[in-house]
């Protein structure tokens, strides 16, 4: 039901050369497939960026059948996409200015998901010299080596397309920061390509081999209501690849919200900051579930730059925790 009602969208090749393809000639090729009823049963979901198996390909129409998931390497839900082995954590240095507790909500969020991760300030342009280097010490003193670029003078972009070489990788930031601007920057560098577009239901998938695929589905949500109906009406948000030329993948994804900090409990916490991990390194408190708060003998004290910091997302995980 699902290929009757969706719109086929293949590359031009898939629909002008019917005749039988070698192995190179499928390579890269997008399928739409239906996902077999029985993965919908067991609630296996499918994800961007999941590798999949597929069966019955019918390489004239670029169809076929979703079998199987292959389990995650990684998880990340906002945006929702599978594997991804990089992030990108992306701050403005002005417009908006960075807020340093919203930055470290998003450094926790990126360290709870145990995906490696590059911090980026974007809009050099925009501020004074001074202004890099003392975030660049203040970041360093929170134990991260952040890059600077700017997507509008387009320096710094260049380091960025070395970095994503050969992973999938998702940036993440608050909106407004220049996420956009910035994937667009790297297009223009790197002569990114978009992938593929788009689907009603489930997901289009892009398949790599006859084993393998990364796709772009259209995640619906509720949005406003539609006047003529007076029901809900779908609003849609596409979540993308792009393909990299060095044989990697950027989630290219409009929006974000302030991370939840889902994965977070109090006794995670303070594990994913490194000022204190690095502190734990080298003494331990006298207390087995410390939780570094003024606990007497305590290794990790309150004489560091984001205490404050870790202090309020503790509340707030304590608060959640009592809410579950
Ligand atoms: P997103 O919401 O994170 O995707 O942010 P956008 O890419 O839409 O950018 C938000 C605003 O910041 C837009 O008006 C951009 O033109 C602007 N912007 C993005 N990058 C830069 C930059 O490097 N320098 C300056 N001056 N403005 C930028
Ligand atoms: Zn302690």
């Amino acid at each position: 039901a699902l290929v009757e009602k969706t719109e086929i969208t293949v590359d031009d090749k898939g629909l002008t050369n019917p005749g039988p393809l070698d192995a190179k000639e499928k390579l890269g090729r997008e399928l739409l497939c239906v996902v077999r009823a029985l993965l919908k049963k067991i609630k296996r979901r499918v994800m961007v960026g999941d590798k999949v198996l597929v069966s019955g390909i019918d390489w004239v129409d670029g169809r076929g059948m979703i079998e199987e998931v292959f389990d995650r390497e990684t998880e990340i839900f906002d945006p929702p996409v599978a594997n991804v082995d990089q992030l990108l954590v992306l701050a403005a240095l002005d417009r908006p200015r960075p807020e340093p507790l919203s930055l470290s909500r998003f450094l926790v969020e990126a360290e709870s998901t145990g995906i490696p991760f590059t911090v980026v300030f974007n809009k050099t342009d925009l501020v004074s010299s001074k202004d890099v280097s003392d975030w660049e010490s203040r970041l360093s003193s929170w134990g991260y080596k952040p890059l600077f670029c700017s997507a509008a003078s387009k320096l710094g972009i260049s380091p960025l397309v070395d970095i994503l070489a050969n992973k999938t990788s998702a940036i993440i930031g608050l909106s407004g920061v220049g996420k956009s601007s910035v994937i667009n920057a790297l297009c223009d560098e790197a002569g990114l390509e978009l992938w593929n577009s788009s689907c009603e239901e489930d997901p289009v998938n892009v398949v790599k081999d006859e084993s393998v695929w990364s796709g772009v589905y259209e995640e619906q949500t509720v949005g406003e209501v539609s006047e003529r109906t007076g029901r809900g009406k779908h609003t849609t948000r596409h979540v993308s690849l792009l393909k990299l030329p060095s044989a990697g993948y950027l989630v290219d994804t409009p929006g974000f919200n302030q991370p939840n900090l889902a994965r977070v409990s109090t006794k995670s916490l303070p594990l994913l900051f490194p000022e204190i991990k690095s502190k734990l390194n080298e003494a331990t408190c006298a207390f087995g579930d410390c939780l570094h708060v003024g606990e007497p003998d305590c290794a990790v004290g309150g004489d560091w730059d984001r205490y404050e910091h870790y202090l309020q997302l503790l509340e707030e995980v304590k608060k959640r925790g009592q809410l579950e």
